[in-house]
């Protein structure tokens, strides 16, 4: 089986969670099978080999589970994308629009060096909206979106067009 069709078989579809009309991807069972983490970090190492990446950005919170274990697997440093007030030490903040509302995240200001280039990692693409914000705080501290990698991406929602003005590197496992 592919890891595509493997993520399939345990990827649990919630229906009108966390609001009425959204079907939430539960990524939770792949969690508890530790042979399908290591798949999952494997076939990332695999899709990204040779590519020229300094840093792994997690986007909190679930952008933190295979963004901690990927970082490890390429021995590159991983740095928290976290929601405001989350973070200790100074940062600097990108606020974007939810469907209702809006939502800030933030970065530490001595994340990465100028001129890093930056892999910005999530759970999930949905309409892009957090990994275009993401984007913004990696370039305002002067570094470079090296590309993105999710374990799913919801291509009926078309956002990946929204992502390719910083990078056109999009490498996601599970396509819907
Ligand atoms: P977006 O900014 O619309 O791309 O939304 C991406 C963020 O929201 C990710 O951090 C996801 O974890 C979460 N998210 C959005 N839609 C879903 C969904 N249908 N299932 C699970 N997580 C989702």
């Amino acid at each position: 089986m592919t890891i595509e069709e493997q993520l399939k078989e345990v990827i649990r579809d919630i229906v009108d969670f966390p609001q009425p009309g959204i079907v939430f991807k539960d990524i939770t069972p792949i969690l508890k099978d530790p042979e399908l983490c290591t798949a999952v970090v494997e076939a990332f190492a695999e899709r990204l080999q040779g590519q020229d990446i300094d840093v792994i950005a997690g986007i909190e919170s679930r952008g933190f589970l295979f963004g901690l274990m990927l970082a490890n697997r390429l021995s590159l440093p991983f740095v928290p994308i976290r929601k405001q007030g989350k973070l200790p030490f100074k940062t600097i903040a990108e606020s974007y629009k939810l469907e209702y509302g809006q939502a800030t995240i933030e970065v530490h200001e001595d994340a990465f060096a100028p001129g890093a280039r930056v892999l910005l990692h999530d759970d999930l693409l949905a309409t892009g909206g957090t990994v275009v914000a993401a984007s913004k705080l990696v370039e305002k501290l002067g570094g470079i979106v090296a590309g993105y990698s999710f374990v799913i991406s919801l291509d009926f929602l078309n956002s990946r067009g929204r992502l390719t003005r910083f990078s056109e590197n999009i490498v996601s496992l599970v396509g819907y």
